[in-house]
């Protein structure tokens, strides 16, 4: 679907996949004014494909479009597209449990010019590729590492924005990690270095206590971190199975002290491409522990089973968030 100034969204189009053709002076190659989205599509027991919360993305990719000085895309529009994409892909929605189509909706500049300020036309595109179950051998934590030397936002900057750049910026980071040993980049806020603020591609959560009088607990959103919709439908999920949840300031002192006296059980990552990924290890420039006793919580595990459940469709929707395929 194109936009153009004074005429607006136009000439939606269903294609196959192919190579785009681009200017060397498209101004996203210079400027990088380019949002995206990922969903996911489930198949449920009935043989039938839903997709999950498409309308959250929708209203997100709304807010990343206005960070970026972009149009906004109707929320209908959005749905209406993955939709149609996922029709057309639906002998490739998997049947395998845990298994899905993932949707890549995304955003570019397509105008031609050298100038900075915002264009003039862009390009709004959704794209598919099946996706096979994260874990495929069984759920295993990952080890995380604390990067104090960079930082993935800003205040006033474009973190809460699902934009490439954020992402340009963090695989510097991501390869420190990865030459410590680690799996994920832990993004520290700006300032201090000291509140947690999320992964590279997924939000954090925090089991403080444990059983019945655990309360889960994660970062809030401070506008420097991006508000995923897993961790907002956990936060549903976790009220509902009768936990506290808190959203509030979480530093890495806490962490570490509440690991080792024991407050903090159990931590994990959640996101659209993982749902849920436990923490397993932490490692610093200046420390390193074992989260819990290293293997998946058990609080974890419900969450995760319980998520996973409403998605594949073995477990009622009663939030309205499975958008079934006519
Ligand atoms: N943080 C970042 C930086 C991400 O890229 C993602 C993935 N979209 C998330 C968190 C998790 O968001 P969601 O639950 O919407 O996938």
């Amino acid at each position: 679907i194109r936009w153009t100034e004074g005429r607006g969204w136009h000439d939606a189009q269903l294609q196959p996949y192919a190579p785009l053709q681009m200017d060397p002076a498209n101004m996203t190659l210079h400027y990088a004014q380019t949002i995206f989205e990922g969903l996911k599509a489930y198949r449920q027991p009935d043989g039938s494909v839903a997709v999950f919360r498409p309308d959250a993305n929708a209203r997100r990719f709304q807010r990343s479009a206005r960070r970026l000085a972009m149009p906004e895309l109707p929320v209908e529009t959005f749905v209406e597209a993955c939709d149609l994409l996922v029709q057309q892909d639906r002998a490739w929605v998997p049947e395998q449990a845990e298994q899905s189509l993932y949707l890549r909706p995304f955003m570019f500049a397509s105008e031609v010019g050298l100038g900075v300020r915002p264009a003039n036309e862009y390009l709004f595109m959704v794209i598919a590729s099946p996706a096979g179950a994260y874990f495929p051998r069984g759920v295993k934590p990952v080890s995380v590492w604390l990067s104090q030397e960079y930082v993935r936002a800003a205040p006033g900057g474009t973190g809460e924005a699902k934009t490439g750049g954020n992402y340009a910026a963090s695989l510097v980071a991501q390869a420190e990690a990865a030459e410590h040993g680690c799996d994920q980049v832990v993004w520290l806020d700006a300032g201090e270095r000291r509140w947690i603020e999320e992964m590279g591609g997924m939000n954090l959560y925090f089991v403080v206590g444990s059983g019945a009088d655990a309360t889960i607990v994660t970062p809030k959103l401070t506008g420097t971190l991006l508000p995923g919709i897993t961790r907002d439908s956990l936060l549903t999920i976790a009220a509902d199975l009768g936990y506290r949840t808190e959203e509030r300031l979480i530093s890495v002192e806490e962490w570490r002290e509440g690991n080792a006296d024991g407050t903090i059980t159990e931590v994990f990552a959640c996101g659209t491409a993982a749902v849920i990924t436990p923490v397993g290890t932490v490692k610093s420039a200046h420390a390193q522990w074992t989260v819990g006793d290293g293997e998946p919580g058990e609080i974890t595990m419900r969450l995760r089973e319980k998520l996973l459940a409403i998605q594949t469709g073995r477990a009622e929707d009663r939030y309205g968030w499975m958008h079934k395929l006519a």
